[in-house]
């Protein structure tokens, strides 16, 4: 080559960008281009030092941003005059420094290409259900430690044939560095079982489709762990399953094998079909346009959860089978999802008929994440495969702030880890109350720890002392020295809110519409329907609902008519029978222990005071005769309550007490009985009453903004994803002129806590 009119740059492109095929899809690039020079990664990306002529170079960056990875995220590219000789090549340089090579990113649903080749006969990959490339395929899920390379994952004990390898160290491949690279020679394979461990011969997947339609039910091994599926249009074996699984209601969700299959039972907007075929393959939920083809889905929900495949195993399985099928956790009621062969072969004995397993183990469990798309972009329920341990980039204030561990809540446990401007949210870990989860949960932090090479110098947990996360945290403070923060649940909620969003935290005044079920509040009481005014640095309870008694504690949250009885009480005091005759709720209460409960509230036996939203809105659900009795799942009565509604919620409802800083019920329950005794249509009160409390909410938000000269809201906690109230809140608080942020990256919900609690303690 000829130096004449050579010219070097020094190219930084930062985002996600490793662990992506990012070094060799600039090794492309630069060999099309006939470019010289070398790409490595380092501390903030990847960087590329390229000598060739300006058009060359101009047309190379142009490329670069217009096509980059599937996986890749660039957020910045920039570039320098570079002075020196230009090297006779262009290489892919080893990284030098320290925490390179440690990336980890999440798991990838089979990539167009890889389908291709699963779909053509002529191809080596024909039918292969491990096929994988640098695009896609398992990640977290096999990883056993760092740096991250096939050694410390569950695809060491598979050698690669010379065919992959040579794949493998080809720059120019699809498969380089392709850490779980295999094929059918050399790869993990598939087989089923049946009942007895009888493997049978012949193809698994046309014998468990063959299984599937004659009624049976199949534990299949995914990737990041178990699901049990049957065929979702054969109401029969849907009964069945529940009734193995132990599963009364809560709703199932579904695989189908393409969007078109999708679309013919719910609707699917433009946002919502990229969601579905992002890499990350979540659980979305659908308005269900069917209801009558998906018997015992999701009984009493208008939703339904409804997935792509997310590996060519389901690829393969959906397509042969043809119909959308059930694709519900593999887990025996009240446990967390199965991850291994042995432990499948027990748990889920007498639920599965058959068990689709293969060789390759699952390290990390990863439950589906479950998203929906709120005006117009993505929210996340669970954040589970696919997402984790993807970083979340926070404020530039945070790149001097010190390594930070956040405990995270108890019930939809997640941790995080802040390192600099980058905070690592754990994957959904689930329920600590339960053994397996909170052995799972303290494994992970271990990992994780070990993953981002972490020694924490600031622990954070919630005020909640009894919380396991809390004693854990407190545990793993005093081990390594590291200062302990406590961090009060709704604080947590709103920051972390505002951390996603990178807002500022040199201005950082908002307001936190923060509704729950319950947290402890800094008064020693439950709190759970909160106003909140504060920053990263602190807040104050600026308005809340009245508190009303939990029957019972716990088990208050279990039955919803333990809530309408408290409610009625502290709405019209000992003569609350009264305000029931004739709307057809005295008989259902006489039926249940209430004198009994009113001793409770009235002696304050077991009886706490909490302003939760999610009793208030159970309490209305029972009123109105949703799961009176028993809630089968958390939030079932909220939901099934939303699911009443039709269409959007009216500009008026129920008029709303707002006294002392304090939105109490009196009103509303006078106006809903009178609804109830006039036979008013349930669909009808179950909107009047999200109504009324979208007006008052946004009343009460709009005041305490304006007094704190303020126009930034948060809508936050685990009853902020009804979407009617989001919705109705959100647009009544943009059209009085506030700036009103959601949570986009992790759940409104406990999962969300983690990364509030790290900021905060972060910045102590
Ligand atoms: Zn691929
Ligand atoms: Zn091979
Ligand atoms: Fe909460």
């Amino acid at each position: 080559m000829t130096t004449v009119g050579v010219v070097g740059r020094q190219i930084t492109v930062r985002g996600r960008v490793q662990g992506v095929g990012f070094r060799p899809f600039v090794w492309r690039l630069a060999h099309e281009a006939a470019v010289t020079g070398h790409v490595l990664n380092d501390g903030a990306g990847v960087r590329i030092e390229v000598w060739g002529k300006s058009a060359d170079l101009d047309r190379l960056l142009h490329e670069l941003e217009r096509d980059p990875p599937l996986l890749a995220r660039i957020e910045a590219v920039v570039w320098t005059v570079l002075e020196g000789l230009p090297p006779d090549q262009f290489q892919i340089v080893q990284s030098g420094g320290g925490d390179i090579n440690t990336q980890v990113t999440p798991d990838a649903a089979t990539c167009p290409d890889c389908l291709r080749e699963i779909c053509d006969p002529a191809d080596r990959r024909y039918r292969y259900a491990f096929t994988n490339c640098t695009h896609c395929g398992p990640r977290l899920s096999i990883v056993e430690g760092i740096p991250y390379d096939r050694a410390r994952t569950s695809m060491r004990t598979f050698d690669m044939c010379d065919d992959c390898r040579r794949e493998y160290e080809d720059p120019a491949d699809r498969r380089f560095h392709a850490q779980p690279n295999a094929c059918p020679v050399c790869g993990p394979r598939l087989w089923i079982e049946d009942v007895q461990g009888e493997v049978a011969g012949g193809d698994p997947i046309h014998d468990a489709v063959r299984r599937l339609r004659d009624s049976q039910i199949i534990a299949v091994k995914g990737i990041g762990g178990f699901h049990l599926t049957c065929d979702a249009t054969n109401a029969d074996v849907v009964a069945e399953l529940r009734r193995r699984k132990r599963r009364v209601a809560k709703p199932l969700a579904l695989m189908a094998k393409d969007l078109d299959q999708i679309r013919e039972f719910c609707d699917v907007t433009g946002p919502e079909a990229d969601l579905l075929s992002s890499s990350i393959a979540p659980i979305v939920l659908l308005r269900n346009r069917d209801r009558a083809g998906l018997i015992g889905v999701a009984p009493g929900l208008n939703c339904v959860g409804v997935m792509l495949p997310q590996s060519p195993l389901h690829h393969l399985l959906l397509a042969e089978f043809g119909g959308p099928l059930v694709m519900t956790s593999g887990n025996a009621a009240n446990t967390p999802q199965v991850t291994d062969n042995a432990q499948a072969r027990t748990d889920l004995a007498g639920i599965a008929d058959a068990w689709l397993l293969h060789d390759r183990d699952i390290v990390n469990r990863l439950d589906d994440s479950i998203m929906r798309v709120d005006l117009a972009a993505p929210v996340v329920f669970r954040r589970g495969r696919g997402m984790a341990p993807a970083a979340i980039r926070l404020h530039e204030r945070f790149a001097e702030a010190p390594p930070t561990l956040a405990m995270g809540a108890e019930l939809k446990s997640t941790f995080c880890l802040i390192k600099g401007v980058q905070a690592i949210p754990s994957q959904h870990i689930g329920d600590l109350k339960n053994a397996e989860t909170y052995a799972d949960y303290r494994e992970k932090v271990t990992l994780f720890r070990d993953l981002y090479q972490f020694d924490p110098a600031v622990v954070a947990v919630d005020l909640h002392p009894d919380y396991l996360s809390t004693k854990w945290g407190e545990r793993l403070a005093q081990d390594t020295g590291a200062t302990l923060i406590r961090v009060q649940h709704h604080h947590a909620h709103l920051v972390g809110c505002l951390a996603e969003h990178q807002v500022d935290p040199e201005d950082a005044k908002t307001v936190g519409v923060i509704l729950d079920g319950t947290g402890l509040g800094t008064d020693g009481t439950i709190w759970g329907g909160e106003i909140l005014l504060g920053d990263y640095a602190g807040f104050e309870r600026k308005a809340h609902f009245a508190p009303v008694a939990l029957p019972g504690g716990e088990q208050a949250v279990l039955e919803p008519w333990r809530n309408l009885v408290a409610h009625l009480v502290a709405a019209f005091g000992i003569d609350w029978r009264v305000h029931l005759v004739g709307t057809g709720l005295a008989g259902p209460t006489d039926e249940k222990p209430v004198d009994l409960i009113e001793r409770m509230i009235a002696q304050r036996l077991n009886a706490p005071l909490a302003s939760s939203a999610g009793r208030l809105f159970d309490a209305v659900a029972a009123a109105l005769g949703i799961v009176f009795d028993r809630q089968h799942y958390e939030g079932q009565a909220a939901m099934e309550l939303e699911a009443l509604v039709a269409g959007s919620v009216p500009a008026t409802g129920y008029p709303v007490c707002v006294a002392d800083n304090t939105l109490s019920w009196r009103p509303m329950w006078m106006a809903l009985l009178d609804d109830l005794r006039s036979g008013v249509d349930h669909g009808v009160i179950a909107a009047r009453f999200h109504g009324g409390l979208v007006v008052a909410l946004a009343d009460v938000v709009t005041q305490v903004a304006t007094e704190a000269g303020t126009g930034r809201i948060v809508l936050s906690g685990g009853v902020m994803q009804n979407r009617l109230l989001v919705e109705g809140v959100y647009a009544r608080l943009r059209s009085n002129g506030f700036n009103v942020l959601a949570h986009r990256q992790v759940p409104a919900n406990d999962g969300g806590i983690s990364l509030g609690q790290a900021a905060i303690a972060a910045l102590s």
